[in-house]
């Protein structure tokens, strides 16, 4: 795999205007955009820290991937994102080594990356996204 560095961590918040107080008010980072993604039911919030981007993820509804995991696990860290170079090759080596694919091929994502997850249960625990921008 051609994996270059961390693209984002995902945190699942209930509320983004009040992590917002935390990681500007008091980390002094910057909310450069905010998005809904509207397929899966979440509102992000994204600050940049170096090349590393924290996306603050916040369900619109309870019955969504984000609000289940808050109800399950709480707040806290949901995801740590990948940038690669060739998410379609990443997926076949995670597939040959036998790891459990959420998506068999890449989707559209946040900021317009194209995306894909592999399944915690054969990553350590982690939810594991690879991500390219496929726009530059
Ligand atoms: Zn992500």
């Amino acid at each position: 795999m051609d994996i270059s560095h961390i693209e984002h961590i995902g945190i699942a918040v209930k509320s983004i205007e009040e992590a917002k107080k935390y990681y500007e008010g008091v980390l002094g980072l910057k909310c450069y955009a905010i998005e809904k993604v509207v397929d899966q039911k979440v509102t992000t919030a994204f600050f940049k820290v170096g090349q590393t981007k924290i996306e603050l993820l916040e369900p619109m509804e309870a019955d969504s991937p984000v609000g289940k995991f808050i109800e399950n696990k709480g707040e806290g860290i949901h995801h740590i994102a990948f940038c690669v170079n060739g998410v379609e090759k990443c997926l076949s080596d995670a597939e040959l080594a036998g790891l459990r694919l959420i998506d068999k091929a890449p989707r559209k994502g946040a900021e317009g990356l194209s995306i894909a997850f592999l399944h915690p249960k054969s990553t350590f625990g982690v939810l594991t996204e690879f991500c390219e921008d496929k726009n530059k």
